[in-house]
């Protein structure tokens, strides 16, 4: 029942992980089915591959964020 609602309307999405300012790691609360943003800025399915691409990406950003404010 919970999978039809989210069929026939839509996912309802809570951000589950900020990766960067654009990219986040989202969860249905009814389904529980996970997603991302993909390159483009679409949600896309969240794979093993994609989680394993957030958490690089992830290190990078807060890597070049720490930068930036020890320039500041
Ligand atoms: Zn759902």
């Amino acid at each position: 029942m919970k999978h039809l609602y989210c069929r026939l309307f839509s996912h309802d999405f809570i951000v589950k992980n900020e990766i960067t300012k654009f990219v986040k790691e989202y969860q249905c609360l009814r389904c529980g089915i996970q997603s991302t943003t993909s390159d483009t800025g679409e949600l896309i399915p969240l794979t093993d591959k994609r989680r394993e691409i957030n958490k690089v990406l992830k290190k990078l950003y807060n890597k070049r964020r720490k930068i930036k404010q020890k320039a500041y």
